[in-house]
């Protein structure tokens, strides 16, 4: 590995700045000094929580390959995201620990999908089977905790970031969050219906995030009382949102940034084989799912919408278009601070990887280039 440096304007302080690296990883970063300009933006690579599939692979089948991972990870670099958490979600325990294992073994053999795959999101079987808020899960599949699962995730994942999203209103839920907690996984509620004590006890036990706000709950809800104003009424909860202008329709998302500090709030794409690929018939481990033109991932015969063809590139300038605000005001959430989140050093801080993004715009703000550098190495 190359050492480097490079010259570009710091995304959150506006000045240039000059970046080195070493074997990977960010030497030291300061002030440029002289009359630097450049209309260059330097910004940390982007982190995404929850990706369950990229490009055409979808990450729930038992037989993905070495080769089609190593490809989803490119494209997902090529759009801005050097580091991901591989995302399964609901299917039979054994099924999903088995194939948490075997991805771990491709993981452990290519120096590259070992730095992309940052850690690991469990999303479910821990669930509500509720309808309207199992979304896309299959509720059959669905489970109470126990503290032998919980352990069972931890020793297979050994000393990796893990995300476990659940529901707290299910049997032994709360006693599940304070193990996963004592056994350092971060827990994030989710595709839950829970009262709003439930949810402070759940934040009590440990848990410390709520998963894509607005989304896994029914169309239609209680104007009074719902899971919705009982998230955003329980503080301390960092919540996700998808912003692809879909999942969380734009009044909504703009709401809920009002009502949070900008802290409590990161972005993921909760991608799906479809993102980065064109319309089609696409799978998500069992289920078969249409995408249209118009980038909605249906199930067909319901309003379900299951995971999202976002690119993470295209979320960031989505989430700023929905603000209203510049892009670089949203840069964080979509990179250190889902990084932070779940305990990932990340940014562009000397120590972390040398993931970071070259972005020029134009004079409307609309993205014109992108470069992504991956420990330091151009991806091309
Ligand atoms: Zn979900």
């Amino acid at each position: 590995m190359r050492p480097g440096e490079i010259c570009a304007r710091h995304y959150q302080q506006a000045q240039p700045v000059v970046l080195q690296w070493r074997q990977g990883v960010i030497h030291d970063l300061r002030t440029a000094t002289g009359a630097t300009t450049t209309d260059t933006w330097i910004a940390p690579a982007l982190l995404d929580p929850q990706v369950n599939g990229f490009a055409g692979v979808d990450f729930q089948r038992d037989e993905l390959s070495g080769e089609k991972l190593l490809a989803a990870t490119r494209r997902l670099r090529a759009s801005g995201c050097t580091r991901f958490l591989f995302t399964l979600v609901t299917d039979e325990w054994p099924k999903l620990v088995g194939r948490l294992e075997r991805v771990n073994r491709l993981r452990a053999a290519h120096e590259e999908l070992r730095h992309a795959i940052a850690g690991w999101h469990v999303e479910g079987p821990f669930l509500s089977t509720e309808p309207g808020f199992h979304g896309a899960h299959n509720p059959a599949m669905m489970l109470d905790p126990t503290p032998a699962h919980i352990r069972e995730l931890r020793a297979v994942t050994e000393t990796d970031p893990v995300l476990l999203t659940i529901a707290p209103e299910r049997q032994g839920a709360l006693d599940a969050i304070r193990l996963a907690r004592s056994l350092g996984i971060t827990v994030s509620l989710g595709h839950t219906n829970a009262s709003a004590e439930t949810l402070r006890q759940a934040l009590h036990a440990g848990a410390t995030g709520f998963t894509h706000l607005g989304n896994a709950c029914p169309q239609e809800l209680d104007r009074h009382d719902n899971i919705l104003w009982r998230a955003l009424d329980t503080p301390g909860l960092t919540v996700s949102l998808i912003p692809d202008r879909i999942h969380v329709s734009p009044p909504l998302f703009r709401l809920i940034h009002r009502a949070l500090a900008a802290e409590a709030i990161y972005y993921t794409t909760d991608a799906m084989a479809s993102a980065g690929a064109p319309p089609g018939s696409y799978t998500i481990g069992a289920l078969q799912v249409e995408v249209g033109a118009d980038q909605i991932v249906r199930q067909p015969g319901t309003s379900n919408y299951a995971g999202s063809a976002l690119r993470p590139i295209d979320g960031v300038f989505r989430a700023a278009a929905m603000l209203g605000c510049d892009w670089r005001q949203v840069w964080g959430g979509f990179s250190v601070r889902p990084a932070k989140f779940i305990g990932i050093p990340h940014g562009l801080t000397p120590g972390c990887p040398a993931d970071f993004c070259l972005v020029q715009t134009d004079e409307t703000g609309r993205l014109k280039s992108l470069r992504v550098f991956c420990r330091g190495e151009e991806t091309f």
